[in-house]
């Protein structure tokens, strides 16, 4: 497994207007640099967009360094008109292969940062369909799906406070590499949202994990080819399966735990582990 992450700024840029001490470009140089150093120790490979902190580098051509590997992550804070806005956002690519994970990495630092209001994602779309933020359209051009991290606002005095404390920013490096972890392979914990969850239910007995073993799967809203696809998985990710049906073509779909739908469990696809 292979990581490129991206500092979303270079030297000082995007200086907070409610704390002059705090610069975005800083803020995301510390905090990628100790999220490569932590996941690293969990075994992944980690690449880096630039080598030196004074020096930019354009927008697709960041996310084109991501070539060969399995996720692209730039790291950022946010800034709008209003000083009260705390939350955290994940701009995640369009072909919608981050949603799970952006979320997930979304909610986590609201938990750590302990901001006013949930984290949540965000897709936009640029012209042809491609993706509008730039480093994530140059990683979807090599193939890499990509997540755009925004650590709340720079514009609320109390984020910037947050995001100056380096022992804080260790923190979050911490909690944001377990997600990740959790994600490419051990136990991938998503917390479910109501959007994903419509109906609630306890998890049956005799639930089990399946890995991904084609390079991408899609999640359908029920068990069956003829319902809407709601996102795609993508080859080594594991899930818990916690409900199995039939369909009359002779095929078995498992529900995921998380919430988010359902996926034919063929051994085309899964793996049972
Ligand atoms: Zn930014």
């Amino acid at each position: 497994m292979k990581i490129c992450l991206d500092a979303g700024h270079f030297a000082k840029n995007n200086q907070s207007p409610v704390n002059k001490a705090y610069y975005e470009s800083e803020m995301s140089w510390k905090l990628h640099l100790l999220l490569k150093a932590e996941l690293e120790r969990y075994g992944f490979e980690v690449v880096t967009t630039r080598a030196d902190q004074k020096k930019d580098l354009g927008l697709e051509a960041r996310g084109r360094k991501s070539a060969g590997c399995d996720l692209f992550l730039s790291i950022h804070s946010n800034a709008c008109d209003s000083e009260s806005a705390d939350h955290p956002l994940a701009c995640v690519c369009v072909s919608g292969r981050c949603d799970v994970l952006g979320l997930d990495l979304a909610q986590t630092v609201a938990k750590v940062m302990q901001t006013h209001s949930p984290g949540r994602i965000w897709k936009r779309k640029g012209s042809g369909g491609a993706d509008y933020y730039g480093v994530l359209r140059g990683a979807a051009t090599v193939g890499t799906p990509g997540i755009l991290l925004e650590h709340s606002f720079h514009t609320n005095r109390r984020a910037t406070e947050w995001l100056l404390n380096d022992s804080n920013l260790r923190k979050m490096a911490e909690a944001e590499a377990k997600v990740i972890a959790d994600y490419f392979g051990v136990s991938k914990t998503v917390q479910p949202t109501p959007a994903q969850t419509p109906t609630p239910q306890p998890d049956p007995d005799g639930s089990f994990k399946v890995r991904i073993i084609c390079a991408e799967l899609n999640v359908r809203a029920s068990a069956g080819v003829q319902y809407p696809v709601r996102m795609t998985i993508s080859r080594n990710e594991v899930y818990t399966i916690v409900q199995t049906a039939k369909t009359s073509d002779g095929g078995t779909w498992g529900r995921l735990k998380s919430g988010a739908g359902w996926i034919n469990i063929g051994a085309k696809y899964v793996k049972r582990i």
